[in-house]
């Protein structure tokens, strides 16, 4: 049975205090959720007042993105060991708007990852297809590229969680339909399962896109959906805590 993992994308929100008081409520509110993951990711100048925040709870606390290099003439990049040494135990990698604004590949999404693992980081890895792509019957197609680039010379599937996150689901209020979710999900897994074998029953797929308390049960049921990344509704504490216990 794998364990859910339920993760806030915050995005470009909240400053430290803000981060704190957001913490605060999730923690309070989500205290009696069993067998569920938590998990959030502010913006990099809130990682360590996030830290500080969670304290002992068992929040994870994870970035929005990294870099994969560890030092050097990298203007505005942050290393994974930073990532680490601001308190940060996962990481996002290869989110729809970092693909589609910030020039990221499945080449460096896949350098990333490696770098990430390499110091114990836990990636959270983003694939999803336009909605172009999914009306012209390439959603498989798109999902097969992104993974096989993303787990080039990945050893296992350890630290691994793919976010399948369809593009034209984000941040626009449609959702996938929960089948939508759980057919790709389950060629997710079989594309893993041909890679890793048995590794990718373990393997947590984790659906983004629209989702909030209202739709999270319905695609929270299906077998192969192991979670959620949730955007908008990640930065109200009730509709987060909400998805949160229809998890646990
Ligand atoms: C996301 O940012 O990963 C996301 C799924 O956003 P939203 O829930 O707002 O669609």
């Amino acid at each position: 049975m794998r364990r859910k993992f339920i993760a806030g994308n915050w995005k470009l929100n909240n400053n430290r205090r803000q981060t704190t008081d957001l913490i605060e409520k999730i923690t309070a509110q989500s205290r009696d959720a069993k067998n569920v993951d938590v998990c959030v990711a502010p913006v990099f100048t809130s990682l360590q007042s996030a830290r500080e925040a969670i304290g002992s709870s068992p929040i994870i606390l994870a970035a929005q993105n990294v870099f994969y290099e560890e030092k050097g003439a990298f203007t505005g990049e942050i290393a994974p060991s930073m990532l680490v040494d601001a308190g940060c135990s996962a990481v996002i990698i290869g989110h729809s708007e970092r693909r589609q604004y910030f020039g990221e590949t499945n080449e460096t999404v896949n350098k990333k990852i490696l770098a990430s693992l390499k110091v114990g980081l836990t990636a959270v890895v983003c694939v999803g297809e336009t909605l172009e792509e999914r009306e012209t019957g390439k959603t498989n197609d798109v999902i097969h590229a992104q993974l096989s680039g993303a787990f080039k010379d990945v050893p296992s599937l350890e630290k691994i969680i793919v976010a399948y996150e369809p593009v034209w689901a984000i941040g626009t209020g449609r959702n996938a339909t929960s089948q939508q979710a759980q057919d790709v999900h389950a060629f997710i897994r079989d594309l893993a399962r041909k890679k890793y074998g048995k590794g990718a029953e373990e393997l947590r797929v984790i659906y983004g896109g629209s989702v909030k308390s209202s739709n999270a049960a319905d695609l929270l049921a299906r077998p192969d959906v192991d979670g959620a990344l949730v955007g908008g509704a990640s930065l109200i504490a009730e509709e987060f805590c909400a998805i949160i216990r229809l998890s646990s």
